[in-house]
């Protein structure tokens, strides 16, 4: 099939990469000139394991290209919508431009399609209602609009994308449109579908409304067992073994309950904020004034962190120098949006730290867009005579450290474990004072 994919960023080029990998022909579009040559290259702009090989197999194998150009999508019968929807700058809400801008600029291209219906297909996460929107704005068009939320990770992308635990189709009310543009995207999904994946059938508000559901239950067992962490910081408990044992049960199950800095990126935590605006818009908030709470544990951590650094340093951190190991939101990306890794480090030497940061995949990027920041080829160059060290990014490189030679270039053996990931028996073993989260 023919498809285009609008906006190539971590989920849109990832998708149209993933869709070439299906068979199918693919043209992504992006306003980005330079994101859209790396890409014509078989180069990510962005790390995610196991993308740049079959970026660079679905380019050269002729199946997959990129333009800035919207008339390149002429031909496609299917439209992925995969623009970003970021927290506006004024308020908690979504900024919907880059979905509206990318619908207008799609609509003078639409054209019947002679194997069946043309169908836009939203993937973008978006407050619920836009849909039915939208599909008033293609009304006078010959496509039908199909929502189908995205819910891959970060990391894990190219895996989820093309073994999902589900998929959702947000069909139209009509039953003739619902039919045929369920069938159409059958068609995109067709090897997926016959392994088995389970796929849901929905209207468009309940669709939209499944990503953030999902997305806002997720952060809430996270900021559970961080407001755990308190409590076990407070009575000398441990985090770690209260997670284990209630992730036996398995109506609570054992994943989302590590504590730590908490999450953020460009999903989670600007999901439940315009959840939580788009609830208000309908008059009824107080449905999600738990979400309020969500966010405040969450941002706690962060202040939490530094804090601690400054109370384990003697109060001050002016001119202490301080190792941040991590500063991707998580580990396997080099995503740095809302990292608390980076809102972490930023506040350390805002307080007159010398701050030196390292990350495997986000460090030249960082080096890059901010000059202000010292950034180290890796954990060791980062902790030489370092003060104390802080890991806020489970990355393998720092969760596998060895204490003992770490020990040997640090000017003292102090080490916050943001990510409650190392063993603190043999860190303790090997002479480090070790502070984790909610852990004794
Ligand atoms: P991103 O910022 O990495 O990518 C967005 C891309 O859209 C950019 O490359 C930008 O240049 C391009 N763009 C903006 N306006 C455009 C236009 N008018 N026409 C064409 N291209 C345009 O964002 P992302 O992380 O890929 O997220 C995209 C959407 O997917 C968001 O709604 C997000 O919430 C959702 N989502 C993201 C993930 C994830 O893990 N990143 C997972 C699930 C859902």
């Amino acid at each position: 099939m023919h498809i285009s994919v609008i906006g190539c960023g971590y989920l849109g080029a990832v998708h149209a990469t993933c869709m070439a990998e299906l068979g199918h022909d693919v043209v992504g579009i992006d306003v980005d000139a330079e994101k859209v040559d790396l890409l014509n290259n078989g180069k990510a702009p962005f790390h995610e394991p196991g993308f740049d090989e079959i970026l660079e197999r679905q380019v050269t194998g002729g199946r997959l290209r990129f333009s800035t150009d919207y008339a390149d999508v002429r031909g496609a019968q299917v439209h992925f919508i995969t623009v970003g929807t970021p927290q506006s700058e004024e308020g908690y809400a979504a900024d919907m431009t880059y979905v509206d801008a990318a619908v207008t600029d799609l609509i003078p291209h639409l054209v019947a399609h002679p194997d069946g219906p043309t169908v836009v297909t939203g993937k973008s996460t978006v407050p619920v209602g836009t849909a039915a929107r939208l599909a008033a704005q293609l009304a006078g068009s010959p496509a039908h609009l199909v929502w189908n939320p995205e819910f891959l990770r970060e990391g894990f992308a190219v895996q989820d994308t093309l073994t999902p635990d589900r998929i959702i189709y947000g069909l139209p009310a009509d039953p003739d449109a619902a039919e045929a543009a369920g069938a159409v995207l059958d068609a995109v999904y067709a090897p997926m579908l016959a392994a088995g994946i389970p796929r849901l059938t929905a209207d468009y508000a309940t669709a939209e409304l499944v990503k953030v559901a999902a997305n806002s239950f997720l952060a809430t067992k996270i900021s559970f067992i961080n407001a755990m962490a308190e409590l076990c910081d407070a009575t000398g408990a441990d985090v770690t073994l209260l997670a284990e044992a209630i992730g036996h049960d398995d109506r609570i199950g054992p994943k989302f309950l590590r504590a730590g800095v908490g999450f953020g990126g460009g999903c989670l935590p600007k999901d439940i904020r315009a959840f939580m605006a788009r609830a208000g818009e309908l008059g009824v908030d107080q449905a999600l004034t738990f979400l309020r709470e969500v966010d405040t544990i969450n941002t706690r951590r962060r202040t939490a962190a530094v804090e601690l650094a400054q109370r384990i340093l003697g109060g001050s951190l002016g001119g202490k120098r301080v190792a941040v190991l991590g500063a991707a939101f998580k580990p396997d990306s080099d995503d740095m949006r809302n990292s608390p890794a980076l809102d972490i480090a930023n506040a350390i030497a805002g307080q007159g730290a010398r701050v030196i940061i390292t990350d495997p995949a986000a460090g030249p990027k960082l080096a890059k867009e901010r000059p202000d920041m010292e950034v180290a080829a890796d954990a060791f160059a980062a902790a030489k005579d370092a003060d104390l060290v802080l890991l806020l990014t489970e990355w393998r490189q720092f969760r596998d450290l060895d204490p003992t030679e770490l020990r040997e270039v640090v000017a003292s053996p102090l080490i916050i474990d943001g990510r409650n990931v190392l063993d603190p028996v043999a860190w303790r073993a090997a002479g480090w004072t070790y502070h984790g989260v909610g852990r004794p």
